[in-house]
């Protein structure tokens, strides 16, 4: 039976005190929690499996920094459609969208 570092997460043997991956000293108590599977609830495993979403600006998907290709993926939307809306609200919002554009371009990571 293994015993796993409740912090970690690493196989640590029943003698140790302290694990050998992440140094942290050993609760026997706890660590006996890990040696069952673990049992999500159905919540925290869907949870588990769906990193965060975040908003990248695109590298493949580009016409000038990106940011329409990445807010089609984040919102799962046609790019172009994206575009086309910039556009109209630029023309709409005397270049309100064009403003918005920029301060995503500067606010926004592109993906590595
Ligand atoms: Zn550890």
């Amino acid at each position: 039976m293994s015993i796993y570092c409740s912090e970690c997460g690493s196989v640590v043997s029943k003698e140790d005190i302290f694990c050998n991956a992440c140094g942290s000293k050993l609760d026997k108590l706890k660590t006996a929690k890990f040696t069952t599977t673990p049992s999500y609830s159905k919540s925290t495993s869907t949870y588990q499996h769906q990193p965060r979403k975040r908003l990248y600006r695109s590298v493949n998907d580009r016409w000038i920094a990106g940011v329409c290709g990445g807010l089609g993926t984040y919102f799962n939307i046609d790019p172009i459609l994206i575009r086309i809306g910039f556009i109209i609200i630029s023309i709409l919002g005397y270049g309100m969208g064009l403003i918005i554009y920029i301060v995503l371009a500067l606010l926004v990571e592109e993906e590595s």
